[in-house]
């Protein structure tokens, strides 16, 4: 379980985060949902340590990952960050890839193939990054991201760079991948349909606030606002 408490975060001294609150159950995928700039990815960068936050705490499983008094380093978080631009090493084949930072041989080479077969990719083990398509880096990126084994997953755009045919392939192969790991994920998006296609939860945010939280049918049906019923599409 994740659980992030009224986290107020931003750059220098500039606010971006205004007190934002939920909890995402174990094994199950939120959607934080919100335009453009409303602080997605900073909250992201939030839960994987890369921003302390100034105000608020992320406990993980009862563990406190930021507080007021603390602050556990990015990489002994057991959290996978999969970033806007979902970076491969450039050097690295797929394989290679996604086995890095795991740590045997043996266990790299059969953990990492069974990983890109889960994402679709077993077939890319030997092609380089450069070969790759927008979509299939980001399923190499989920790949690697899960590779450590993570206790929460955080997946940035991941779809933003897919044509709308490939696009729902995509969504309904990476949901399949995080349910059968059982992994607790959020997975932010600008894109409605996204958001309440795949998650069990929608978090909308807009300049930094939680606007409202709920199943996709709730947020769908009864949303809070004017703007957020134009924003989802929905009623009224
Ligand atoms: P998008 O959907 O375009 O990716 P977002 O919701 O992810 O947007 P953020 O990237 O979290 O938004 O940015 C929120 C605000 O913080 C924006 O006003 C942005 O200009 C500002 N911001 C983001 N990164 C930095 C940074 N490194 N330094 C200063 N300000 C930043
Ligand atoms: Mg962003």
């Amino acid at each position: 379980e994740l659980q992030v408490r009224k986290i107020v975060a931003g750059y220098d001294s500039v606010p971006v985060l205004r007190g934002v609150s939920f909890t995402v159950p174990h094994g199950s995928l939120t959607a934080v949902l919100g335009p453009s700039g409303s602080g997605k990815s900073t909250l992201l960068r939030v839960i994987a340590g890369l921003n302390r936050p100034i105000e608020g705490a992320i406990v993980v499983d009862g563990r406190v990952l930021s507080g007021p008094r603390v602050h556990v380093a990015p990489e002994r978080r057991r959290i996978g960050l999969v970033p806007q631009d979902a970076a491969l090493f450039p050097h690295l084949d797929v394989l290679a890839n996604v086995g890095f930072g795991l740590p045997r041989a043996a266990r790299r080479a059969q953990g990492a193939r069974d990983l890109l077969e889960m994402v679709g990719m077993a077939d890319y083990a030997t092609r380089m990054p450069g070969e790759l398509s927008g979509g299939q880096r980001h399923r190499v990126a989920l790949a690697r991201a899960l590779a450590t084994e993570p206790d929460v997953v955080l997946l940035d755009e991941p779809f933003s760079a897919l044509d709308a045919a490939l696009r729902a392939e995509v969504r309904g192969q990476v949901r399949q991948v995080l349910r059968r790991a059982q992994t607790t994920a959020v997975l932010v998006t600008h894109d409605q349909d996204e958001a309440l296609s795949m998650a069990d939860q929608v978090v909308v945010v807009d300049e930094g606030r939680l606007v409202q939280a709920g199943s996709p049918a709730e947020i769908y049906a009864k949303p809070v606002s004017r703007w957020l019923a134009q924003f989802v599409g929905g009623a009224l």
